[in-house]
């Protein structure tokens, strides 16, 4: 492997904070969770697309983790007022890391809070 490309090899970080987030896990307790999730430490909850098909749905799961599971909450939340969106592609989910060739994505959602 060449070291260009090894560079550019990086590891899975929050879109908002830049922390390293944990591997996406099966998440516990939810019939609506069908993708790996997990919860930076800043608080924004992410799920993982590992097909790059699935978009909305993984994003409406993360947007479902960041309300505690509460559908009426979710959808009473005003994008950009309420909540924040990010995502990070190129993600391989057999390595958490972020590679060129990879075409898995994170769906990140952080909810403002305080008003
Ligand atoms: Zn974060």
């Amino acid at each position: 492997m060449s070291k260009l490309f090894r560079d550019r090899i990086l590891p899975a970080r929050c879109p908002f904070c830049r922390a390293e987030v944990p591997p996406p896990k099966e998440v516990e307790n939810g019939l609506w969770y069908d993708f790996a999730g997990a919860f930076c430490a800043c608080g924004a909850a992410f799920a993982h697309d590992p097909t790059a098909r699935n978009g909305g749905a993984v994003l409406l799961q993360a947007m479902l983790m960041a309300c505690e599971g509460d559908m009426e909450q979710v959808l009473s939340l005003a994008p950009e007022e309420d909540y924040e969106e990010g995502w990070v592609e190129h993600y391989n989910g057999l390595t958490h890391r972020v590679e060129p060739n990879a075409f898995g994505t994170l769906y990140f959602i952080r909810r403002r809070r305080g008003g």
